[in-house]
Protein backbone atom coordinates (compact mmCIF):
# COMPACT_ATOMS: atom_id res chain seq x y z
CA UNK A 1 0.00 0.00 0.00
CA UNK A 2 1.14 3.53 -0.82
CA UNK A 3 -1.30 5.67 0.20
CA UNK A 4 -4.58 4.91 2.78
CA UNK A 5 -7.35 5.44 1.02
CA UNK A 6 -8.82 8.44 1.92
CA UNK A 7 -12.49 8.62 3.72
CA UNK A 8 -12.55 12.94 4.78
CA UNK A 9 -13.53 13.56 0.84
CA UNK A 10 -12.06 17.06 2.01
CA UNK A 11 -10.42 18.13 -1.39
CA UNK A 12 -7.09 20.16 -0.75
CA UNK A 13 -5.47 22.81 -3.32
CA UNK A 14 -2.06 22.19 -3.51
CA UNK A 15 -0.99 25.06 -5.86
CA UNK A 16 2.13 26.96 -7.02
CA UNK A 17 2.95 29.85 -5.27
CA UNK A 18 5.39 31.45 -7.52
CA UNK A 19 1.89 31.35 -9.85
CA UNK A 20 -0.91 30.93 -7.60
CA UNK A 21 -1.54 28.07 -10.06
CA UNK A 22 -3.28 24.98 -8.97
CA UNK A 23 -0.74 21.86 -9.48
CA UNK A 24 -3.42 19.34 -8.16
CA UNK A 25 -6.49 18.74 -6.23
CA UNK A 26 -5.69 15.86 -3.55
CA UNK A 27 -7.97 13.99 -1.10
CA UNK A 28 -7.03 14.53 2.57
CA UNK A 29 -7.31 11.54 4.62
CA UNK A 30 -9.16 11.65 7.81
CA UNK A 31 -8.65 11.00 11.17
CA UNK A 32 -10.19 7.17 10.81
CA UNK A 33 -7.53 6.97 7.96
CA UNK A 34 -4.86 6.65 10.64
CA UNK A 35 -6.47 3.51 12.00
CA UNK A 36 -6.33 2.04 8.86
CA UNK A 37 -3.01 2.94 7.69
CA UNK A 38 -1.59 2.33 11.16
CA UNK A 39 -3.43 -1.21 11.13
CA UNK A 40 -1.77 -2.08 7.91
CA UNK A 41 1.94 -0.88 9.08
CA UNK A 42 1.33 -3.38 12.12
CA UNK A 43 0.10 -6.32 10.03
CA UNK A 44 3.61 -5.27 7.63
CA UNK A 45 5.59 -5.55 10.79
CA UNK A 46 6.56 -9.29 10.94
CA UNK A 47 6.95 -10.15 7.10
CA UNK A 48 9.05 -7.12 6.96
CA UNK A 49 11.22 -7.25 10.00
CA UNK A 50 12.39 -10.37 9.46
CA UNK A 51 12.85 -10.02 5.76
CA UNK A 52 16.82 -10.21 5.22
CA UNK A 53 18.82 -6.96 5.38
CA UNK A 54 20.34 -8.25 1.81
CA UNK A 55 16.52 -8.04 0.67
CA UNK A 56 15.63 -4.34 1.87
CA UNK A 57 18.78 -3.08 0.63
CA UNK A 58 17.51 -4.12 -2.81
CA UNK A 59 14.10 -2.46 -2.35
CA UNK A 60 15.92 0.89 -1.46
CA UNK A 61 18.67 0.50 -4.44
CA UNK A 62 16.05 -0.13 -7.00
CA UNK A 63 14.31 3.09 -4.66
CA UNK A 64 17.30 4.97 -5.66
CA UNK A 65 17.65 3.89 -9.19
CA UNK A 66 14.13 4.82 -10.27
CA UNK A 67 14.03 8.27 -8.53
CA UNK A 68 17.21 8.56 -10.66
CA UNK A 69 15.29 7.64 -13.63
CA UNK A 70 12.47 9.75 -12.42
CA UNK A 71 14.85 13.01 -11.58
CA UNK A 72 13.38 15.45 -13.94
CA UNK A 73 9.89 14.71 -13.00
CA UNK A 74 10.48 14.73 -8.93
CA UNK A 75 12.51 17.80 -9.80
CA UNK A 76 9.66 20.24 -11.88
CA UNK A 77 7.16 18.96 -8.95
CA UNK A 78 9.42 20.36 -6.27
CA UNK A 79 9.99 23.17 -7.97
CA UNK A 80 6.41 23.73 -8.67
CA UNK A 81 4.76 22.83 -4.91
CA UNK A 82 7.36 24.85 -3.06
CA UNK A 83 8.88 27.90 -5.42
CA UNK A 84 11.92 26.58 -5.43
CA UNK A 85 14.68 27.30 -8.13
CA UNK A 86 15.06 24.19 -10.37
CA UNK A 87 18.41 24.19 -10.13
CA UNK A 88 18.39 23.60 -6.36
CA UNK A 89 15.66 20.49 -7.36
CA UNK A 90 17.98 19.59 -10.29
CA UNK A 91 21.42 19.80 -8.36
CA UNK A 92 20.75 19.56 -4.89
CA UNK A 93 16.76 18.00 -3.48
CA UNK A 94 16.87 14.86 -6.02
CA UNK A 95 20.52 14.36 -6.46
CA UNK A 96 20.80 13.92 -2.08
CA UNK A 97 17.33 11.92 -1.90
CA UNK A 98 18.92 9.29 -4.58
CA UNK A 99 22.11 8.92 -2.84
CA UNK A 100 20.28 8.69 0.68
CA UNK A 101 18.54 5.72 -0.55
CA UNK A 102 21.93 4.39 -1.54
CA UNK A 103 23.47 4.93 1.50
CA UNK A 104 20.91 3.34 3.75
CA UNK A 105 20.81 0.20 1.26
CA UNK A 106 24.19 -0.53 2.08
CA UNK A 107 23.83 0.60 5.86
CA UNK A 108 21.14 -1.86 5.69
CA UNK A 109 23.67 -4.68 6.20
CA UNK A 110 25.89 -3.27 8.19
CA UNK A 111 24.35 -2.89 11.70
CA UNK A 112 26.77 -3.92 14.16
CA UNK A 113 26.50 -5.26 17.87
CA UNK A 114 29.20 -5.60 20.60
CA UNK A 115 30.47 -8.95 20.27
CA UNK A 116 29.51 -11.99 21.93
CA UNK A 117 31.65 -12.24 24.89
CA UNK A 118 31.52 -13.96 28.26
CA UNK A 119 30.95 -10.55 30.72
CA UNK A 120 29.90 -13.00 33.93
CA UNK A 121 31.84 -16.24 33.72
CA UNK A 122 28.31 -18.38 33.77
CA UNK A 123 26.95 -16.86 30.77
CA UNK A 124 27.49 -15.69 26.96
CA UNK A 125 26.25 -12.43 26.27
CA UNK A 126 25.47 -11.10 22.58
CA UNK A 127 23.63 -7.69 21.42
CA UNK A 128 20.91 -7.93 19.02
CA UNK A 129 19.55 -4.56 17.21
CA UNK A 130 15.96 -5.30 16.11
CA UNK A 131 13.40 -2.75 14.79
CA UNK A 132 11.36 -0.18 16.87
CA UNK A 133 8.31 -1.42 14.87
CA UNK A 134 5.46 1.30 13.63
CA UNK A 135 7.16 4.59 13.09
CA UNK A 136 5.02 7.36 12.90
CA UNK A 137 6.66 9.98 10.80
CA UNK A 138 5.69 13.76 9.97
CA UNK A 139 7.51 15.97 7.46
CA UNK A 140 8.16 19.74 6.99
CA UNK A 141 7.29 21.22 3.45
CA UNK A 142 10.62 23.33 3.18
CA UNK A 143 12.65 20.38 1.63
CA UNK A 144 9.62 17.56 1.22
CA UNK A 145 11.13 14.74 -0.81
CA UNK A 146 14.72 14.59 1.17
CA UNK A 147 13.09 15.09 4.51
CA UNK A 148 10.46 11.55 3.56
CA UNK A 149 13.66 10.20 2.29
CA UNK A 150 15.78 10.91 5.65
CA UNK A 151 12.55 9.45 7.70
CA UNK A 152 11.38 6.60 5.59
CA UNK A 153 15.09 5.33 4.27
CA UNK A 154 16.49 4.64 7.24
CA UNK A 155 13.59 3.39 9.44
CA UNK A 156 12.75 0.71 6.52
CA UNK A 157 16.26 -0.31 6.16
CA UNK A 158 16.30 -1.23 10.00
CA UNK A 159 13.29 -3.42 9.69
CA UNK A 160 10.50 -1.16 10.41
CA UNK A 161 7.21 -0.16 9.05
CA UNK A 162 6.56 3.31 8.18
CA UNK A 163 3.38 5.52 8.07
CA UNK A 164 4.76 9.12 7.09
CA UNK A 165 2.69 12.48 6.72
CA UNK A 166 4.31 14.89 4.61
CA UNK A 167 3.10 18.50 5.10
CA UNK A 168 -0.28 18.91 3.24
CA UNK A 169 0.81 21.74 1.47
CA UNK A 170 3.90 19.92 -0.58
CA UNK A 171 2.26 16.41 -0.66
CA UNK A 172 3.43 15.50 -4.40
CA UNK A 173 6.84 14.78 -3.98
CA UNK A 174 6.23 12.12 -1.07
CA UNK A 175 3.27 10.27 -2.65
CA UNK A 176 5.71 9.72 -5.95
CA UNK A 177 8.22 8.31 -3.70
CA UNK A 178 5.95 5.75 -2.32
CA UNK A 179 5.08 5.01 -5.87
CA UNK A 180 8.44 4.38 -6.50
CA UNK A 181 8.68 2.31 -3.57
CA UNK A 182 5.62 0.32 -4.87
CA UNK A 183 7.27 -0.02 -8.45
CA UNK A 184 10.37 -1.58 -6.30
CA UNK A 185 8.58 -4.27 -4.99
CA UNK A 186 7.79 -3.28 -1.49
CA UNK A 187 4.89 -5.41 -0.21
CA UNK A 188 1.81 -3.51 0.94
CA UNK A 189 1.79 -1.89 4.51
CA UNK A 190 5.35 -1.55 4.76
CA UNK A 191 5.23 2.16 3.64
CA UNK A 192 1.96 4.44 4.07
CA UNK A 193 1.67 8.13 3.10
CA UNK A 194 -1.11 9.76 4.70
CA UNK A 195 -2.62 13.02 3.35
CA UNK A 196 -3.52 15.57 6.02
CA UNK A 197 -3.45 18.41 8.41
CA UNK A 198 -1.43 17.99 11.36
CA UNK A 199 -4.08 19.16 14.34
CA UNK A 200 -5.95 16.20 13.18
CA UNK A 201 -4.13 13.71 10.88
CA UNK A 202 -0.81 14.28 12.27
CA UNK A 203 -1.96 14.53 16.23
CA UNK A 204 -3.64 10.82 15.36
CA UNK A 205 -0.55 9.33 14.11
CA UNK A 206 1.69 10.44 17.03
CA UNK A 207 -1.21 9.03 19.73
CA UNK A 208 -1.82 6.13 18.31
CA UNK A 209 -1.26 3.22 20.50
CA UNK A 210 -0.24 0.97 17.73
CA UNK A 211 2.58 3.63 16.77
CA UNK A 212 5.98 2.48 18.60
CA UNK A 213 7.78 5.97 17.45
CA UNK A 214 7.34 8.94 16.34
CA UNK A 215 9.92 10.83 13.83
CA UNK A 216 9.35 14.34 13.43
CA UNK A 217 10.94 17.03 11.48
CA UNK A 218 9.54 20.46 11.93
CA UNK A 219 9.03 23.35 14.08
CA UNK A 220 10.09 23.48 17.24
CA UNK A 221 6.66 24.66 18.69
CA UNK A 222 4.99 21.83 17.04
CA UNK A 223 7.94 19.92 18.05
CA UNK A 224 7.26 20.35 21.58
CA UNK A 225 3.25 19.41 21.14
CA UNK A 226 4.37 16.21 19.72
CA UNK A 227 6.84 15.18 22.28
CA UNK A 228 3.93 15.55 24.58
CA UNK A 229 1.33 13.73 23.08
CA UNK A 230 3.97 10.98 22.53
CA UNK A 231 4.78 10.92 26.33
CA UNK A 232 1.47 9.52 26.94
CA UNK A 233 2.57 6.49 25.20
CA UNK A 234 5.14 7.37 25.98
CA UNK A 235 6.97 6.23 22.90
CA UNK A 236 10.32 6.92 21.35
CA UNK A 237 10.51 10.58 19.92
CA UNK A 238 12.97 11.52 17.29
CA UNK A 239 13.32 15.84 16.59
CA UNK A 240 15.04 17.80 13.83
CA UNK A 241 13.32 21.37 14.76
CA UNK A 242 14.13 24.50 13.88
CA UNK A 243 17.39 26.53 13.86
CA UNK A 244 19.12 29.86 13.92
CA UNK A 245 22.37 29.13 12.81
CA UNK A 246 25.52 31.91 13.55
CA UNK A 247 27.77 32.55 11.38
CA UNK A 248 31.02 33.57 12.98
CA UNK A 249 33.51 35.56 10.87
CA UNK A 250 37.17 35.96 12.26
CA UNK A 251 39.10 38.76 11.36
CA UNK A 252 42.24 36.87 9.72
CA UNK A 253 39.03 34.92 7.61
CA UNK A 254 39.42 34.58 3.83
CA UNK A 255 36.79 38.11 3.11
CA UNK A 256 35.63 36.76 -0.32
CA UNK A 257 34.86 33.56 0.68
CA UNK A 258 33.26 34.60 3.58
CA UNK A 259 30.94 37.21 2.10
CA UNK A 260 30.01 34.27 -0.80
CA UNK A 261 29.69 31.73 1.46
CA UNK A 262 27.16 34.04 3.62
CA UNK A 263 24.99 34.72 1.01
CA UNK A 264 24.89 31.43 -0.60
CA UNK A 265 24.11 30.23 3.01
CA UNK A 266 21.41 32.47 3.65
CA UNK A 267 19.67 32.68 0.56
CA UNK A 268 19.51 28.92 -0.58
CA UNK A 269 16.26 27.62 -0.80
CA UNK A 270 15.32 31.23 0.09
CA UNK A 271 16.21 30.55 3.22
CA UNK A 272 13.86 28.47 4.19
CA UNK A 273 16.47 25.76 5.53
CA UNK A 274 17.03 25.04 9.10
CA UNK A 275 20.42 25.25 8.83
CA UNK A 276 20.67 28.25 6.77
CA UNK A 277 22.79 30.85 8.06
CA UNK A 278 20.88 33.85 9.51
CA UNK A 279 23.05 35.71 12.21
CA UNK A 280 26.45 36.84 11.20
CA UNK A 281 29.05 37.65 13.59
CA UNK A 282 31.56 39.86 11.73
CA UNK A 283 34.99 40.63 14.14
CA UNK A 284 34.69 44.40 14.10
CA UNK A 285 37.90 45.15 11.24
CA UNK A 286 36.40 43.38 8.76
CA UNK A 287 32.55 44.22 9.51
CA UNK A 288 32.01 47.06 7.30
CA UNK A 289 33.54 45.33 4.29
CA UNK A 290 31.74 42.37 4.66
CA UNK A 291 28.42 43.83 5.16
CA UNK A 292 29.05 46.01 1.69
CA UNK A 293 30.15 43.03 0.18
CA UNK A 294 27.42 40.64 1.03
CA UNK A 295 24.67 43.79 0.31
CA UNK A 296 26.32 43.71 -3.38
CA UNK A 297 26.31 40.00 -4.00
CA UNK A 298 22.41 40.21 -2.54
CA UNK A 299 21.39 43.06 -5.27
CA UNK A 300 23.02 40.94 -7.86
CA UNK A 301 20.84 37.75 -7.12
CA UNK A 302 18.12 37.16 -10.06
CA UNK A 303 14.97 36.56 -8.23
CA UNK A 304 12.09 34.95 -10.59
CA UNK A 305 10.63 32.39 -12.45
CA UNK A 306 11.62 28.94 -10.67
CA UNK A 307 11.39 27.27 -13.56
CA UNK A 308 14.24 29.05 -15.49
CA UNK A 309 17.53 27.58 -14.80
CA UNK A 310 18.83 31.14 -14.69
CA UNK A 311 16.73 31.84 -11.11
CA UNK A 312 18.91 32.14 -8.38
CA UNK A 313 15.88 32.92 -6.07
CA UNK A 314 12.32 31.83 -6.69
CA UNK A 315 9.44 32.40 -4.59
CA UNK A 316 8.87 31.21 -0.50
CA UNK A 317 5.97 28.94 0.05
CA UNK A 318 3.14 31.26 0.40
CA UNK A 319 2.64 34.45 0.10
CA UNK A 320 1.76 34.13 3.45
CA UNK A 321 5.11 32.85 4.86
CA UNK A 322 6.72 36.00 2.44
CA UNK A 323 4.50 38.40 4.46
CA UNK A 324 5.74 36.99 7.68
CA UNK A 325 9.05 37.52 6.63
CA UNK A 326 8.60 41.30 6.12
CA UNK A 327 7.00 41.02 9.32
CA UNK A 328 9.95 40.78 10.56
CA UNK A 329 12.36 43.00 8.54
CA UNK A 330 9.78 45.32 9.68
CA UNK A 331 9.72 45.49 13.49
CA UNK A 332 13.15 44.93 13.33
CA UNK A 333 13.53 48.75 11.10
CA UNK A 334 10.82 49.63 13.63
CA UNK A 335 13.43 49.10 16.27
CA UNK A 336 16.13 51.07 15.30
CA UNK A 337 17.74 48.26 12.89
CA UNK A 338 18.87 49.38 8.93
CA UNK A 339 18.46 47.34 5.77
CA UNK A 340 21.54 47.62 3.22
CA UNK A 341 19.41 45.75 0.93
CA UNK A 342 15.93 44.83 0.22
CA UNK A 343 13.82 44.73 2.80
CA UNK A 344 11.11 45.91 0.57
CA UNK A 345 7.53 44.83 0.89
CA UNK A 346 6.67 41.35 -0.93
CA UNK A 347 5.60 40.39 -4.21
CA UNK A 348 3.13 37.88 -3.83
CA UNK A 349 5.22 35.33 -2.39
CA UNK A 350 8.36 36.42 -4.04
CA UNK A 351 10.93 38.10 -1.01
CA UNK A 352 14.18 40.47 -1.90
CA UNK A 353 17.39 39.42 -0.25
CA UNK A 354 17.59 41.61 3.16
CA UNK A 355 20.86 42.26 5.03
CA UNK A 356 19.47 43.76 8.21
CA UNK A 357 22.30 45.47 10.66
CA UNK A 358 22.07 47.27 13.71
CA UNK A 359 19.76 45.28 15.29
CA UNK A 360 20.31 44.37 18.46
CA UNK A 361 20.92 40.68 19.77
CA UNK A 362 18.05 40.72 21.89
CA UNK A 363 15.42 41.24 19.07
CA UNK A 364 13.68 39.11 17.65
CA UNK A 365 15.27 39.27 14.25
CA UNK A 366 18.50 38.01 15.75
CA UNK A 367 16.72 35.14 18.08
CA UNK A 368 13.81 33.65 16.33
CA UNK A 369 13.53 31.69 13.29
CA UNK A 370 12.70 33.81 10.28
CA UNK A 371 12.52 30.83 7.44
CA UNK A 372 13.08 33.54 4.71
CA UNK A 373 15.71 35.09 2.53
CA UNK A 374 17.40 37.19 5.60
CA UNK A 375 20.61 37.83 6.96
CA UNK A 376 21.12 39.67 10.58
CA UNK A 377 25.05 40.90 10.44
CA UNK A 378 26.29 41.97 13.83
CA UNK A 379 29.92 43.26 14.88
CA UNK A 380 31.98 41.50 17.49
CA UNK A 381 35.62 42.12 18.99
CA UNK A 382 36.61 39.38 21.26
CA UNK A 383 37.12 36.15 20.09
CA UNK A 384 35.27 35.09 23.85
CA UNK A 385 32.58 37.59 22.82
CA UNK A 386 32.07 36.19 19.08
CA UNK A 387 31.53 32.37 20.81
CA UNK A 388 29.20 33.92 23.05
CA UNK A 389 26.79 35.68 21.02
CA UNK A 390 26.96 32.73 18.45
CA UNK A 391 25.78 30.73 21.38
CA UNK A 392 22.76 33.41 22.90
CA UNK A 393 19.77 31.65 21.06
CA UNK A 394 17.87 28.76 21.96
CA UNK A 395 18.71 26.67 19.00
CA UNK A 396 21.45 24.35 18.55
CA UNK A 397 21.17 22.81 14.84
CA UNK A 398 24.27 24.52 12.97
CA UNK A 399 27.04 27.00 12.90
CA UNK A 400 29.84 28.00 10.55
CA UNK A 401 33.47 29.26 11.85
CA UNK A 402 35.58 31.40 9.07
CA UNK A 403 38.98 31.76 10.03
CA UNK A 404 42.30 30.80 8.45
CA UNK A 405 43.78 29.74 12.20
CA UNK A 406 43.62 26.03 13.11
CA UNK A 407 43.28 27.23 16.94
CA UNK A 408 40.10 29.43 16.62
CA UNK A 409 38.45 26.73 14.06
CA UNK A 410 39.38 24.51 16.53
CA UNK A 411 38.09 26.24 19.85
CA UNK A 412 35.00 27.66 17.54
CA UNK A 413 34.03 23.69 17.02
CA UNK A 414 34.59 22.75 20.40
CA UNK A 415 32.82 25.58 22.10
CA UNK A 416 30.08 26.68 19.86
CA UNK A 417 26.72 24.37 20.77
CA UNK A 418 25.42 22.85 17.85
CA UNK A 419 24.73 19.40 15.98
CA UNK A 420 26.87 20.54 13.11
CA UNK A 421 29.94 22.88 12.72
CA UNK A 422 31.76 24.32 9.59
CA UNK A 423 34.44 25.63 9.05
CA UNK A 424 34.84 28.03 6.40
CA UNK A 425 32.24 26.60 4.23
CA UNK A 426 28.46 26.58 5.37
CA UNK A 427 25.42 24.31 4.23
CA UNK A 428 26.78 20.95 2.82
CA UNK A 429 25.85 17.75 4.03
CA UNK A 430 26.51 14.30 3.34
CA UNK A 431 24.57 10.65 3.37
CA UNK A 432 27.26 9.50 5.37
CA UNK A 433 27.83 11.85 8.33
CA UNK A 434 24.83 12.71 11.13
CA UNK A 435 22.79 15.61 11.00
CA UNK A 436 20.66 16.81 14.27
CA UNK A 437 20.74 19.56 16.84
CA UNK A 438 20.99 20.08 20.49
CA UNK A 439 18.65 22.93 22.44
CA UNK A 440 16.00 23.55 21.61
CA UNK A 441 16.79 22.17 17.57
CA UNK A 442 15.78 18.67 19.06
CA UNK A 443 17.51 15.64 19.71
CA UNK A 444 18.08 12.95 17.40
CA UNK A 445 20.13 12.35 14.45
CA UNK A 446 19.20 11.94 10.46
CA UNK A 447 21.51 10.47 7.86
CA UNK A 448 24.41 8.28 8.48
CA UNK A 449 24.87 4.99 10.33
CA UNK A 450 23.56 7.18 13.64
CA UNK A 451 20.05 7.47 12.29
CA UNK A 452 20.31 3.90 11.14
CA UNK A 453 20.28 3.03 15.29
CA UNK A 454 17.83 5.68 16.22
CA UNK A 455 15.08 3.24 14.66
CA UNK A 456 16.77 0.28 16.61
CA UNK A 457 16.15 -1.12 19.55
CA UNK A 458 19.31 -2.51 21.76
CA UNK A 459 18.02 -5.92 23.47
CA UNK A 460 20.88 -7.87 25.35
CA UNK A 461 20.74 -11.80 25.15
CA UNK A 462 22.00 -13.41 28.01
CA UNK A 463 22.64 -17.36 27.76
CA UNK A 464 23.74 -19.34 30.50
CA UNK A 465 26.13 -21.48 28.99
CA UNK A 466 26.65 -24.10 32.23
CA UNK A 467 24.01 -26.25 31.80
CA UNK A 468 23.26 -26.49 35.41
CA UNK A 469 20.08 -26.77 36.92
CA UNK A 470 21.44 -24.92 40.58
CA UNK A 471 23.43 -21.50 39.74
CA UNK A 472 25.91 -20.38 41.76
CA UNK A 473 23.76 -17.03 42.42
CA UNK A 474 20.94 -18.94 43.44
CA UNK A 475 22.97 -18.73 46.49
CA UNK A 476 21.86 -15.51 47.63
CA UNK A 477 17.81 -16.54 47.39
CA UNK A 478 18.39 -20.31 49.31
CA UNK A 479 20.26 -20.07 52.26
CA UNK A 480 20.52 -23.52 51.97
CA UNK A 481 21.60 -23.71 48.28
CA UNK A 482 18.29 -24.82 47.22
CA UNK A 483 18.29 -27.94 48.40
CA UNK A 484 14.86 -28.88 49.73
CA UNK A 485 13.84 -31.99 49.57
P1 LIG B 1 5.61 22.79 11.05
O1 LIG B 1 6.10 22.44 12.39
O2 LIG B 1 4.57 23.84 10.94
O3 LIG B 1 4.98 21.50 10.32
C1 LIG B 1 5.75 20.33 10.15
C2 LIG B 1 4.79 19.16 9.97
O4 LIG B 1 4.07 18.99 11.18
C3 LIG B 1 3.76 19.32 8.86
O5 LIG B 1 3.56 18.07 8.24
C4 LIG B 1 2.51 19.73 9.64
O6 LIG B 1 1.30 19.38 8.98
C5 LIG B 1 2.68 18.92 10.91
N1 LIG B 1 1.97 19.44 12.07
C6 LIG B 1 1.61 20.71 12.36
N2 LIG B 1 0.97 20.77 13.55
C7 LIG B 1 0.93 19.50 14.03
C8 LIG B 1 0.42 18.92 15.22
N3 LIG B 1 -0.19 19.64 16.16
N4 LIG B 1 0.57 17.59 15.40
C9 LIG B 1 1.19 16.82 14.47
N5 LIG B 1 1.69 17.33 13.32
C10 LIG B 1 1.58 18.65 13.10
O7 LIG B 1 6.91 23.10 10.20
P2 LIG B 1 6.98 23.60 8.70
O8 LIG B 1 6.54 25.02 8.72
O9 LIG B 1 6.33 22.63 7.80
O10 LIG B 1 8.56 23.50 8.42
C11 LIG B 1 9.45 24.46 8.79
C12 LIG B 1 10.11 24.12 10.10
O11 LIG B 1 10.77 22.86 10.00
C13 LIG B 1 11.19 25.10 10.50
O12 LIG B 1 11.08 25.37 11.86
C14 LIG B 1 12.48 24.37 10.18
O13 LIG B 1 13.60 24.82 10.89
C15 LIG B 1 12.09 22.98 10.52
N6 LIG B 1 12.99 22.02 9.86
C16 LIG B 1 13.94 21.39 10.62
C17 LIG B 1 14.83 20.49 10.02
C18 LIG B 1 15.87 19.78 10.83
O14 LIG B 1 16.48 18.86 10.30
N7 LIG B 1 16.10 20.14 12.08
C19 LIG B 1 14.74 20.25 8.65
C20 LIG B 1 13.77 20.92 7.91
C21 LIG B 1 12.89 21.80 8.53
Amino acid sequence: MSTAPARSAELFPVTNPATGKLIEEIELHGIADVDTAVGSAREALTGWASTPPGERAAILNRVSVLIEERAEEFALTETRQCGKPIRLSREFDIPVTVDNAAFFAGAARSLEGKASAEYSADHTSTIRREPVGVVGSIAPWNYPLNMAGWKIFPALAAGNTVVIKPAEITPLTTVMLAKAFADAGLPDGVLTVLLGRGPDVGEALVGHNGVDMVSFTGSTPVGKRIAELAARGPRRVHLELGGKAPFVVFDDADLEAAIHGAVAATLINGGQDCTAATRAYVQRPLFRKFADGVAGLMESVRVGDPEDPATDLGSLISIMQAERVHGFVSRALDAGARTLCGGTAPDGAFYRPTLVVDAQQDSEIVQDEVFGPVLAALPFDSDDEGIALANDTRYGLAASAWTRDVYRAGRASREIAAGCVWVNDHIPLVSDMPHGGVKASGYGKDLSAYSLEEYTTVKHVMSDNTGVARKSWHRTVFASGGDHG
